[in-house]
């Protein structure tokens, strides 16, 4: 790997992650050993009213807003979902940090070969430019997730940004794929209390992952291969990228374990959100 690459503010903040050990990589940074969900979150106060969404052919289920019947359903949990429970052979494939020109056309090319539904957490930025990949994804049953607007690491961040953060990526994603965002993921998978308050209050659950595939060091198209085919199981959440560096090995990999987990017997599909 090259030095400068190295120096880039992802991998500088995902080394620190890293140094914590296992709870790093499950997704989890600094927090209770408690997992219950606590009290209901209070519907956001003074959210603006929602706007009115144009017609679009690609929104497909009905809007749910932040503030409507669905958001004050939403608890406030206390760490992350990490895997589905009670689904059998399924598993849930999830690409981070875009969409990006580059790659997410790949990846979602691959899944439509293979008829599979995933899961994109985007950032606001990145849709920006790309609003017709989020209209694709609509239109081809995938989910999109809220991955905040520009990547920060949310635990340095004040709860203003932190809400701003995560209402603007919202606000983008309903406009450009029909409907607000009903998941969300920490960059880093560094959460915190007003993370997990403000999604709630925002109607998203927090996922995080099962199964990291690493493949934001690009170890290489085999070695990303293993790691979902080694991580493979029933409820697994898998992660990898479809932006935020080279990702030509994310691409290529998910060509080669994809059709294998199929093989296996494993259902790739997206989470509904009683099964987590
Ligand atoms: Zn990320």
């Amino acid at each position: 790997m090259k030095k400068d690459q190295l120096l880039t503010r992802r991998r500088a903040l995902l080394g620190g992650v890293a140094a914590l050990g296992a709870a790093g990589a499950a997704g989890l940074l600094g927090l209770g050993a408690g997992g219950d969900p606590a009290a209901p979150a209070a519907p956001a106060a003074g959210a603006p009213a929602r706007r009115p969404l144009k017609p679009s052919t690609y929104r497909l289920q009905p809007l749910v807003g932040h503030g409507g019947p669905n958001a004050s359903r939403t608890l406030v949990r206390r760490e992350p979902v990490l895997r589905m429970t009670g689904v059998g052979r399924t598993m849930v494939l999830t690409f981070d940090d875009g969409p990006d020109r580059r790659y997410t056309p790949d990846i979602l090319s691959t899944l439509r070969a293979y008829d599979v539904r995933a899961m994109f957490f985007v950032c606001g930025e990145m849709v920006v430019d790309n609003k017709d990949l989020l209209a694709e994804m609509a239109e081809e049953g995938h989910v999109v997730g809220n991955h905040t607007w520009s990547h920060p690491l949310l635990t340095e961040l004040s709860r203003g940004r932190i809400r701003s953060e995560m209402e603007r990526t919202s606000d983008v994603i309903e406009e450009t794929y029909g409907e607000r965002p009903r998941w969300f993921r920490a960059p880093y998978g560094a959460w915190n209390r007003s993370a997990f308050q403000l999604g709630a209050e925002l109607g998203m659950e927090p996922l995080a992952w099962t199964v990291d595939t690493l493949d934001w060091t690009e170890p290489g198209t085999r070695t990303i291969v293993d790691q979902v085919e080694n991580g493979a199981g029933p409820g697994v959440v898998v992660l990898s990228h479809d932006a935020g560096g080279d990702r030509s090995q994310s691409v290529r990999a998910l060509r080669d374990y994809l059709p294998q987990l199929l093989d296996d017997g494993y259902h790739i599909t997206v989470p509904r959100r009683h099964q987590v």
